[in-house]
């Protein structure tokens, strides 16, 4: 069975890029009946923070990366790593260094001197020490290989790697051993990390070696860069995903755009997380760095919130509205309100903050709603004017406030008076909404209801 993992350090909040990484590996479990487990990297006490923590895994949830057991916190096993560590100096695979830092720099000046690689000498491998540091007895000779899932084949001559140290003079395990010790008790198959690791990835095979244990497969994926093709920047998207989350961009979006980026089905651009899940196979990840690109990302977050159900997104505008003047204040639009409005809106809205712009004039009091005077001035003119009360008064006349009522009145309107529907269409629009641009105006003055239109229009004309 599949296990795989998410293993984040919580010194900072989850960005796109670590995102992205998630959700690869929660697509390799999730595609094929595994566990995806999460695990908090932070042994780092200075740098890591509780709220970080909690900013990745309000990150995690809000993107739909649902993971299995409990979360493991790598802070709080550092007996168990440490009980490894003395495991591997009793069979011999680890040893006691008591040598400084000088030392070691001298070792390294003395190596690079006589042309060869600056590593730690051995010096204290046989010395049978039983205190100080401790440091892995890596094979000298020989070769360590694996099949990256991203790169291919990577091999790495053991004469090339140090006697790494497992655990500082200070008694503490280092990261790698822990990452390790970690991943082989939560029965871990498959890493996927970002590719900032890569190298650390023989290193920690040598310590799954020395244990007997199974060495899990790899793959490490290359970096989201920006448009300028250098590591991705803030103004070029590099936000955490609660930033876009505070934008009104869809969790569904977010997960399909991140997916295409690194990896791919043909020509397809939009997934449903069920498509993912069931097209996803990590032998099309790509392996070379992929370009963060904005439009496209505001484009496939526009395409979801064209299919998204209206009532969903109304919730979401009570929330995003709550947001912005409080609770009490936002609880006097209500949800069957937004409703009604999201569909409207919805064939043109790039996100939920963007819909909830467009549906401000839907949801003010006539006596509140802001006029374009440049549109007002263009469009109540004398010549309008009276058209627009004449309209007014079929209005209130009307047996019933619907789209196909409306239509039909104006229809007869323009007929009789002999006129073209655009004579009316913006000076009503206007009246009634305050611009230039609106959804239809029969469906928005629908919306609004008889009363709501009626009011607008006797306060533009007024
Ligand atoms: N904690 C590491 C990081 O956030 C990831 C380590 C791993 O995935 O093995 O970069």
């Amino acid at each position: 069975k599949i296990v795989s993992r998410f293993a984040p350090s919580p010194t900072g909040f989850l960005h796109i890029g670590g995102a992205r990484t998630a959700l690869f590996s929660w697509l390799i479990a999730r595609s094929r009946e595994g566990e995806f487990r999460l695990r908090i990297e932070d042994t780092d006490r200075e740098r890591s923070t509780d709220e970080a923590t909690q900013a990745i895994i309000d990150s995690m949830n809000w993107l739909g990366l649902d993971h299995d057991g409990e979360i493991v916190h790598q802070s709080e096993r550092a007996a168990r790593h440490n009980e490894v560590i003395d495991q591997m100096i009793a069979s011999g695979h680890a040893y006691f260094c008591q040598c400084t830092r000088e030392d070691v720099d001298a070792m390294r000046e003395r190596a690079m001197a006589e042309g060869r690689k600056p590593k730690y000498d051995g010096t204290c491998r046989e010395r049978g020490l039983t205190s100080g540091a401790v440091r892995l007895k890596a094979p000298q000779e020989g070769a360590t290989a694996f099949r990256d899932m991203v790169k291919g084949p990577i091999v790495v001559e053991n004469a090339e790697m140090d006697d790494m140290i497992l655990r500082r003079s200070d008694g503490t395990p280092t990261y790698n051993l822990a990452v390790v010790v970690d991943d082989h008790d939560m029965d871990v198959t498959t890493v996927l990390r970002g590719d900032d690791h890569v190298n650390n990835t023989p290193r920690q095979i040598l310590i799954y070696q020395a244990m007997g244990w199974d060495v899990p497969e790899f793959g490490h994926v290359p970096m989201i860069l920006g448009p300028d093709k250098k590591k991705l920047s803030k103004r070029h998207g590099a936000l955490s995903v609660m930033e876009y989350e505070k934008m009104g961009y869809l969790p569904e979006a977010v997960c399909n755009y991140l997916a295409r980026l690194g990896w791919s089905h043909g020509d397809q651009e939009l997934f449903t997380m069920d498509e993912m899940k069931a097209l996803f196979n990590p032998d099309n990840l790509g392996s070379s760095p992929s370009v963060f690109d904005l439009t496209k990302f505001e484009w496939v977050n526009g395409q979801y919130m064209q299919k998204a159900d209206p009532d969903r997104l109304a919730g979401m505008l009570c929330d995003f509205l709550a947001r912005e003047v409080g609770k009490e204040e936002a609880a006097k639009v209500d949800r069957a309100t937004f409703a009604r409005i999201a569909p409207l809106l919805q064939p043109r809205a790039k996100s939920v903050a963007h819909m909830l712009e467009q549906a401000r004039p839907f949801i003010v009091d006539a006596a509140f709603l802001h006029y374009d005077e440049a549109a007002v001035k263009k469009f109540l003119t004398d010549e309008t004017r009276p058209l627009l009360e004449a309209i007014a008064q079929r209005m209130e006349a009307l047996p019933e406030f619907t789209e196909t009522s409306l239509e039909a009145m104006h229809k007869a309107f323009i007929e009789e008076r002999g006129i073209k529907f655009k004579d009316i269409a913006q000076p009503i629009r206007v009246a009634i909404m305050g611009t230039t641009q609106s959804p239809g105006l029969f469906e928005t003055m629908a919306v609004l209801g008889r009363e709501q239109t009626m009011a607008r229009l006797e306060r533009a004309l007024g």
